[in-house]
């Protein structure tokens, strides 16, 4: 079993560091070549989704990702990471109607996630909190939100893990797990072994 961890931006050395308190073998993407070998699932960590999208497309790397996560393989994303994963987005500034009608978003995404988040949902007063949580699998556990986003709506097929005061921030479609907060930011290490048990 091996796991890739996106490594162009964010808080990607948290998420290696419960990887290996795990005992599971993991390498960074950072360029194309990366992609070569085979492995068992991704993590799109938290930091800023517009830079990360555009790193993704400029690196070749965008292409490669959407394939295989279309493909089935088991992917968490979280904070940005969940942005980047969101087939809409409803507070983007420039999500406005281009030429064929089709919406045209700042974050380069996925869009593989049927759901839609709300960026830096908690305005600026509360950019930053933690709280307690159950989430579903998992357990009752600690969350750090940092300038995160929430989900506004979700498709019916895609299964609600946790609210926190009534705003969903954790999300399960398929093999990939959408989380507004940071579990890597937290002494627990149930989310990511939740997720290995996935992959
Ligand atoms: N606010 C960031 C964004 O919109 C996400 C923050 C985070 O990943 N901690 O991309």
């Amino acid at each position: 079993m091996k796991i890739g961890v996106l490594a162009v931006q964010g808080a990607f050395i948290e998420h290696e560091k419960k990887l290996e308190s795990l005992g599971i073998d993991h390498f960074e993407i950072r360029q194309k070549k990366d992609l070569l070998q085979d492995f068992d699932g991704l993590i799109l960590p938290g930091g800023e989704s517009t830079v990360m999208g555009k790193l993704l497309k400029d690196l070749d790397l965008f292409d490669l990702l959407h394939k295989k996560i279309q493909n089935g393989l088991p992917v968490l994303g979280t904070c940005a990471g969940l942005i980047l994963l969101a087939s809409d987005i409803s507070n983007d500034i420039s999500n406005d109607i281009c030429n064929q009608g089709q919406h045209k978003s700042s974050v380069l995404q996925f869009a593989t996630l049927p759901v839609k988040v709300k960026r830096n949902a908690y305005g600026r007063q509360l950019g930053s909190f933690s709280t307690i949580a159950d989430v579903k699998h998992i357990g009752n556990i600690p969350l750090r939100f940092i300038r995160a986003p929430y989900i506004d709506s979700v498709n019916d097929d895609v299964e609600i893990l946790a609210k926190v005061d009534g705003n969903i921030v954790a999300v399960q479609y398929r093999n990939q797990i959408g989380l507004a907060f940071h579990p890597e930011l937290t002494e627990d290490l149930s989310v990511h072994r939740y997720f290995v048990s996935l992959c």
